[in-house]
């Protein structure tokens, strides 16, 4: 893959060096767009590398991280935080609905919400712990049967539900367009979908299409292989 930096994991100085060229990248990206880089938040995307990584980034100025699963975060998060109070950490994993109140304590964005059982579970969960992240509803804008997401169909009448059935309040919607075709026709989808709900924030874009996703108008994008470098595969 030519957007995977060589395994950066445990060299503090290459993670520095490949969230400079990210920053710059979005930049550009940003330039070409018309559009503010300060609009534009970068997740960097630190599942499967250690704490030593995450350590890296943030003495490098980074203050936003995503995680796909709970216990992992749960494992690397939560010892970071007295120490740097600026992290942020988003969930961007599938979440059973049984690890709702692991995930509303460690996370501050849940990016993931996809079925009304969870929708259910997270304001269960909010209610008990006496917190909210932020929420935004993942659509599956390709309709894959194998991927998390709400279908494309249903996206309208999930949001509705959301705020009128669970008392939810989602600030934005995130989508993984399908492996293979173009990225771009799925984060238009995702924007208009977004601005017919009002919603400001639209997570979308990893290393290998984040520039089409702010062309497309993403506020966030979600990058770890660029940062990180390659992961082992599961
Ligand atoms: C792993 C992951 C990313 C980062 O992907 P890269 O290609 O490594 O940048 C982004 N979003 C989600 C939901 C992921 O699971």
């Amino acid at each position: 893959m030519t957007d995977a930096a060589p395994d950066a994991s445990s060299d503090p100085e290459a993670i520095a060096r490949n969230l400079a060229a990210v920053k710059a990248r979005i930049a550009e990206a940003c330039a070409r767009a018309g559009r503010d880089p300060g609009t534009v938040t970068l997740v960097a995307v630190s599942k499967t590398h250690p704490a030593e990584a995450v350590l890296a980034a943030l003495a490098a100025g980074q203050a936003v991280f995503g995680e796909n699963r709970v216990q992992e975060a749960m494992a690397k998060f939560p010892p970071l935080r007295p120490a740097h109070p600026q992290l942020r950490l988003h969930l961007i994993g599938a979440l059973q609905t049984n690890k709702a109140r692991e995930a509303v304590r460690v996370a501050d964005v849940i990016e993931s919400l996809d079925r009304p059982k969870l929708a259910a579970a997270l304001a269960d969960a909010m209610a008990k712990e006496g917190r909210r992240p932020a929420l935004l509803v993942q659509v599956n804008t390709g309709d894959e049967p194998q991927k998390a997401g709400v279908p494309r169909a249903e996206a309208d009448a999930f949001l509705r539900a959301c705020r009128d059935d669970h008392g939810l309040e989602i600030t934005g919607l995130m989508c993984i367009p399908p492996v293979e075709g173009d990225p771009r026709p799925h984060f238009a989808w995702l924007a208009g979908l977004a601005a017919r709900h009002g919603l400001r924030t639209l997570s979308m874009g990893m290393s290998g299409d984040f520039e089409a996703a702010i062309a497309e108008g993403a506020t966030h994008v979600r990058i770890g292989t660029a940062i990180f470098g390659s992961r082992p595969k599961p």
